[in-house]
């Protein structure tokens, strides 16, 4: 039997100048909103001067949290709670890459409910959260349409995500131009995790029939756009394209999750600091090339979707897209695919995956 079930609560507007031309959809929430940024991408995008100017316009009062850091830790978001608390909003306007969107998504619960932001990991928080609207100045991380928030966890030396059917945005803004002033290194990092959403998500236990669909599409558009990353600007169509592509890959794992090429990032970007897409990267040649035994021809159809011969010229585009990269000692590599190993995104993910399948995945892309 299929299984197209489905389940994207967010009202997608798309397109260029779609903040002021959909400028009714920040009413209806309240008169109040906590803008939730990181320090300067939202004013570099341009998309903080769009937002600004329609709330001016409603009448709605607000304030900027500009603090968010990259990879948002548990304190960073209960500093941003804080505030919020002190503010009182009516709701969230979420303005960045996935480290402000994934952060708004905790004080959304955090500004209204008692508890702390370890919490946050028990998914029940006894009153609902504020309604949030992002707009992403990134193309990865497809936070816009997913319900989950990654939050760095110093305690336990790692990044975990959490999440609730109430964290989806109610409304997300996808306009290509606040992309335009990413730099080329950030640019190829997030194209690639929105890659690794689609493909993993595909690959996924949890793949159904809906999130093929999405992640099929994802993927063709990302194989179209492909060779832009390797110049060192792009197109504004490559720049929708690969928009739309990580959107489509965060519809996909909203019904999918990820599989084990995360859970080997997160060490990766918490140890050695490595981009949260080039971390996925780096490991996600090995990964094919493990998973076609068990899915030959879900592999092949990426490739082809892709526009690639082979699982090398795969590899060879990793290599072109993240040359130099760090190399760490094998000792470390297996402790991290150990802690990977104890992770439900194993049981996600396709084959007979043990922690010495990771740490060989690992030891060959990074070590
Ligand atoms: P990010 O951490 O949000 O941002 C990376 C850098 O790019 C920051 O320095 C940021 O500046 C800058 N930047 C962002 N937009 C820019 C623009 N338009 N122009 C110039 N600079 C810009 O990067 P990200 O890859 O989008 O997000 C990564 C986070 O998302 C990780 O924590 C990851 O775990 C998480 N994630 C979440 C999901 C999910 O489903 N929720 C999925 C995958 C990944 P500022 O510091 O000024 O903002
Ligand atoms: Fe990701």
């Amino acid at each position: 039997m299929l299984n197209f079930s489905f389940y994207v609560p967010t009202r997608l507007v798309y397109g260029e100048g779609c903040v002021q031309a959909n400028d009714q959809y920040f009413q209806g929430f309240g008169r109040r909103a906590f803008v939730v940024t990181g320090a300067h991408s939202a004013e570099r995008s341009g998309a903080l001067d769009d937002v600004v100017a329609v709330l001016s316009d409603k009448g709605i009062a607000y304030e900027q949290f500009a603090g968010v850091e990259n990879n948002p830790s548990l304190e960073n978001v209960e500093t941003a709670s804080a505030a919020a608390r002190q503010f009182e909003p009516d709701f969230i306007v979420a303005i960045g890459g996935g480290s402000p969107l994934d952060a708004a998504k905790a004080v959304a619960v955090l500004a209204v409910n008692d508890m702390t932001a370890e919490q946050l990991y028990s998914k029940a928080w006894p009153r609902p959260p504020l309604p949030i609207l992002a707009i992403p100045t990134t193309a990865g991380t497809g936070s816009e349409v997913t319900p989950y928030s990654v939050l760095t966890i110093p305690d336990k030396e790692t990044k975990q995500g959490f999440g609730g059917p109430d964290l989806f945005p109610k409304v997300s803004f996808l306009d290509w131009r606040y992309t335009e002033s990413l730099p080329r290194d950030i640019t190829i990092d997030t194209a690639v995790d929105a890659l690794s959403h689609l493909v993993e998500g595909y690959l996924a236990t949890r793949a159904s029939d809906a999130s093929d669909m999405l992640a099929e599409h994802g993927i063709r558009l990302w194989g179209r756009y492909r060779q832009a990353l390797t110049r060192d600007s792009l197109t504004p169509a490559e720049r929708d394209g690969f928009l739309a592509a990580s959107a489509l890959g965060g519809m996909t794992i909203s019904h999918t999750g990820t599989t084990f090429v995360h859970a080997l990032g997160y060490p990766l970007t918490y140890y050695h600091d490595i981009p949260h897409g080039q971390a996925n990267g780096l490991v996600i040649g090995g990964y094919l090339r493990f998973t076609e035994e068990a899915a030959p021809d879900k592999v092949e159809n990426i490739l082809r979707w892709l526009r690639m011969d082979s699982l090398g010229e795969f590899a060879g585009m990793t290599d072109q897209l993240f040359p130099g990269h760090k190399t760490i000692d094998h000792e470390r590599l297996e402790e991290y695919a150990q802690k990977a190993s104890e992770t439900r995104n194993v049981a996600n993910s396709l084959g007979e995956v043990t922690a010495s399948v990771m740490a060989d995945i690992l030891k060959d892309s990074v070590g």
